[in-house]
């Protein structure tokens, strides 16, 4: 059998004990043999990993393109979530969808370079943008697709029944082939008419729905339960997504276990932001400030499908980012004291394995048959991945290269030859002169 790549000496996540060689023919996984027997023909890439761990790359569940990179546009104080929507909803009228474009570009390009393969993008609908995020993102999904699967999901962030004109905006963008659907209830005059008209037209389109919902620390009431009830009433168990959910921060655990029933119940997924909701929450605690980051660890052993995300990128709402999901399960094991193996596998799970089913990748893994989409990362194992924040070196879309980088080179006062020298020296030498010709 022919390929035209051949990764060897690669551990699988979740198979790690024992390494494997991977071919790849045509853009997909074509063989994983445990045996070193795959003889690379002609003008095969052959690249030694020295027993560093694969993935299938990272899975961005919830980002927000269109707003970021504009933390220079802004000027705030008081850092509530208030403040973060105001101040985006002034800068947003200066928009253009060259510029959306632009910086759009900017966070993939850095999506993409911390082992990101697959993302679903959040992109704001309302009468003053109009449709210029979901067209330069739109723009954005085709010219990346070499890189990154994006899939779209259109929302009203300001408001859809208070808002006269963004509901015929939402219907065009779904038209225009929004890949999914969102809501933000806790900005409508409405909440609960704003979650029906979602799910509505979440029907007439048979797309998935996925809320921004619950995002504050009070947890005498939620919008969680009309979501689950509607969730039932359409038959859409699996399709449906909540982010943020910060007032499950504030339950206890037995409180907790009973949401998490009727989560998995209803077949509700959950995308936790650590990154964002550190940020926000808490603003008026003078001390102790609350983490207010939902503890869905805990929700995932009752079978629920919980995501960590990087929601947004240098803005009001969070002025950090590098798009790394590696350093957010590091963030959320961290905030969540999290550090034994099998927690920190869990942590590693919520990047990877669990937004794919959340997002209902039907193709993702490393498994023959499979496109092949695979990101090195420098280390051996999910624990080092997370404990460690280990480099991603490199990544492969649908079997080709889509970045690679070399590792650091200590230099000692002494030259000592090193294992990493041949590394560095055979098959990253070339996969790093492959890389420059990606346009
Ligand atoms: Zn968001």
């Amino acid at each position: 059998m022919s390929f035209d790549t051949i990764l060897r000496n690669a551990r699988v996540a979740g198979q790690e004990h024992e390494p494997v060689d991977i071919g790849v023919r045509d853009g997909r996984i074509a063989v994983i043999s445990s045996r070193p027997n795959l003889i690379a023909q002609d003008n095969a890439r052959d690249i030694a990993l020295d027993g560093r761990l694969v993935i299938p790359g990272f899975v961005e569940s919830h980002i927000h393109l269109d707003k970021s990179c504009i933390s220079d546009r802004c000027s705030c104080r008081t850092g509530t979530l208030q403040e973060a929507i105001e101040s985006v909803a002034a800068a947003k009228l200066a928009f253009t969808e060259e510029d959306i474009y632009a910086r759009g570009r900017r966070t993939l390009e850095k999506a993409m370079v911390q082992g990101t393969t697959r993302m679903r993008a959040h992109v704001e609908v309302d009468p003053r943008i109009g449709l210029k995020g979901f067209r330069a993102v739109s723009q954005l999904k085709r010219d990346f697709a070499w890189a990154v699967d994006i899939e779209i999901c259109v929302f009203p962030q300001e408001g859809l029944l208070s808002d006269p004109g963004c509901d015929e905006l939402l219907v065009e963008a779904c038209d225009g082939g929004a890949d999914l659907i969102g809501g933000c209830p806790y900005t409508d005059s409405d909440p609960h008419g704003q979650i029906a008209r979602i799910f509505d037209l979440g029907k007439r389109y048979d797309i998935d729905i996925d809320f921004h919902l619950d995002f504050d620390l009070d947890p005498s009431w939620m919008h969680l339960d009309e979501v689950c009830r509607q969730t039932a009433e359409y038959g859409k168990g699996g399709r449906v997504t909540i982010g943020h959910a910060t007032k499950l921060s504030a339950l206890d655990h037995a409180a907790l276990d009973q949401i998490g029933v009727k989560l998995a119940n209803a077949g509700v997924a959950v995308t936790v932001l650590p990154a964002t909701d550190l940020f926000l929450m808490g603003r008026g605690a003078g001390r102790l400030v609350p983490r207010g980051v939902a503890p869905v660890h805990r929700l995932v052993s009752q079978g629920v499908t919980c995501s960590l995300a990087t929601n947004n990128v240098l803005n009001p709402f969070t002025p950090f980012g590098d798009c790394s999901l590696l350093r957010m399960a590091n963030l959320y094991a961290n905030i969540a004291q999290l550090g034994r193996p099998e927690e920190l596998q869990a942590c590693m799970d919520m990047v990877t394995l669990l937004p794919a089913r959340l997002m209902n990748l039907g193709d993702y893994g490393i498994a023959v048959g499979n496109p092949a989409d695979i990101v090195v990362l420098d280390c051996a194992d999910r624990v080092s991945a997370v404990s460690e924040l280990a480099q991603p070196l490199l990544a492969m879309k649908r079997g080709r290269i889509s970045f690679s980088r070399p590792t650091a080179t200590i230099n000692w006062p002494v030259a000592t030859p090193s294992l990493e020298d041949d590394f560095r020296a055979g098959s990253f030498a070339e996969a790093k002169s492959l890389a420059r010709s990606v346009p």
